[in-house]
């Protein structure tokens, strides 16, 4: 059995969903996944999303999952079907504000910061409370928050890596809770790569990151 299909075994048994990562990956890499069934990818980089979105299949749907800078959310708002990467709520209010204009409602992630190296960007539970409590928040009618999303440490300390996945599924629970609990669209936990995909699916991740393992190294 080749990778893809091994992976989707794994997703199944957790229902899980699988966003293949081709990001400086050539389309031809893309549409033989996409001859197999896949329809889901994700990239971290605009310029090179609108490009892939151009000239690849129209039924593709296209997951940012890189850092966005709010003078580029213009690009992917007509066509975007998730956002991975909500790190600020001046981002948030720019991606509702573009999404007005071309009348959608688009999908976002709440990205949380859940790794001890200082670089990565995302909430904390303070601001995101915060936020989710104001009245802005409620004024905001074109995103839906569907989940969270986060990125473990780069290491090889396995105990590690689940704590980090663990404190994203704690800060999900939470959060439906007390903001979202009678909204079955908030449903998401966007967790785990190549190297940790199983880990997260073990602490409740709905959705796996997955680029070198199914296109080989970048
Ligand atoms: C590149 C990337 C991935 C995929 O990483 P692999 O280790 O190649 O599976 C997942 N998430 C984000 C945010 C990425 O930038």
């Amino acid at each position: 059995m080749d990778i893809y299909n091994k992976i989707l075994e794994t997703l199944d048994s957790h229902n899980g969903q699988l966003v293949a990562v081709s990001k400086t990956k050539p389309q031809e890499a893309i549409l033989s996944l996409y001859d197999k069934g896949q329809r889901i990818f994700g990239e971290n980089r605009v310029q090179e999303l609108v490009e892939k979105h151009q000239d690849l299949p129209k039924d593709i749907q296209w997951h940012l999952i890189g850092h966005l800078q709010t003078n580029k959310v213009k690009f992917i708002a007509p066509f975007v079907s998730l956002i991975h990467s909500i790190d600020s709520v001046k981002l948030l209010k720019q991606v509702n504000s573009e999404a007005e204009k071309c009348e959608r409602v688009i999908p976002v992630l709440l990205q949380f910061k859940i790794a001890e190296e200082a670089t990565k960007y995302g909430f904390d539970m303070q601001t995101a409370i915060q936020f989710l409590e104001s009245d802005l928040f409620s004024n905001l009618k074109h995103i839906v928050i569907v989940g969270v999303m986060g990125m473990a440490t780069f290491t090889d300390d396995q105990d590690q890596v689940k704590k980090e996945f663990q404190s994203l599924k704690n800060i999900f629970d939470q959060l439906k809770e007390k903001y979202f609990k009678y909204e079955p669209s908030f449903k998401e936990i966007s967790m785990g790569m190549s190297g940790d995909y199983q880990l997260a699916l073990a602490e409740g991740s709905t959705m796996v990151r997955i680029g070198s393992l199914l296109f080989g190294h970048r």
